[in-house]
């Protein structure tokens, strides 16, 4: 058997209706994965599930609120009446806000927190007992090189970006024993509805990306695919707390 053979496993994936959570079922599918795809949108989960379905895999759509701690038990508890397993968990789904430090309310704060690391948060904690009763599982969380980096405009979304790759590394530490992988990964700038509207608002913004970046262009979400499946699969049985920077370099460009 292949190392990066996913047939017979589960993914259940937040945000996996669109964007890198697409891109990342798409490579998780090819390699012969079940997918569970949960998003806000049913429209948008129902098409990329048909999408999906070509590869000739299992596919479930779920409606989740990843803020809502019972909907996402609920999901988590969908999942496995319909699949009876699940052994990745990709907690994906994320929204950003632009503005000064000084300008944000209190919602507007608590709205990121709670959909970007609350979020991931609640659905580790929810596949947790069925990962463990399986005898492992893997989990994969979403970074930014806002884990890295000050952004001037994104302090509520940098701070879940920096607080994630830390629960990722409390998840790997505490589940080890349960055979339980968790790793974090970062992308760069990636074309996606997440970056469209900062590429609108933000002059100069898209030219700056492709010249900072020494793959000379903007990631795709399909660039997410291979990374998801060595991640998700028995090839990283011994990886886990790691930041994988998937950013065409991004993040180690000098000068
Ligand atoms: P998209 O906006 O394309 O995708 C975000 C996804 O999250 C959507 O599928 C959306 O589903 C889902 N989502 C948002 N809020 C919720 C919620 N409360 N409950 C359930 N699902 C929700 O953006 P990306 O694909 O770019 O973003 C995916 C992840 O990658 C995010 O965590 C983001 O922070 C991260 N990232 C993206 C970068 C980029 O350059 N694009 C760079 C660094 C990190 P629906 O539409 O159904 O609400």
């Amino acid at each position: 058997m292949s190392l990066f053979d996913l047939t017979g496993r589960v993914a259940l994936i937040t945000g996996g209706n669109g964007g890198i959570g697409l891109g990342m079922a798409h490579g998780l599918a090819a390699a012969g994965a079940t997918i569970a795809i949960a998003g806000r949108n049913p429209d948008k989960s129902a098409k990329a599930a048909e999408e999906l379905q070509k590869l000739g895999v299992r596919v479930a759509t779920i409606d989740v609120d990843v803020a809502d701690v019972q909907s996402v038990q609920d999901m988590v508890q969908k999942t496995l009446d319909r699949f009876e397993r699940i052994d990745i968990l990709v907690a994906n789904a994320g929204i950003n806000n632009r503005m000064p430090p000084q300008d944000y309310k209190p919602e507007e704060w608590s709205e990121v927190i709670d959909i970007n690391l609350s979020g991931p948060f609640y659905c580790a904690q929810a596949v947790y007992p069925a990962m463990k009763k399986q005898g492992g599982g893997k989990i994969i969380t979403i970074g930014s090189m806002a884990s890295i980096f000050g952004l001037p405009f994104a302090a509520a979304y940098a701070s879940t970006k920096g607080g994630i790759v830390q629960l990722t590394r409390v998840l790997a530490t505490a589940w080890a024993k349960d055979n339980i992988q968790a790793n974090a990964i970062l992308p760069g700038w990636i074309d996606t509805d997440l970056t469209r509207n900062a590429r609108k608002q933000i002059g100069g913004l898209h030219e700056r990306v492709v010249d900072r970046t020494p793959a000379g262009r903007w990631g795709d979400p399909a660039d997410f695919a291979g990374t998801a499946v060595f991640l998700a699969s028995s090839a990283s049985d011994f990886v886990t707390g790691t930041a994988i920077p998937v950013d065409g370099g991004y993040s180690v460009m000098g000068g």
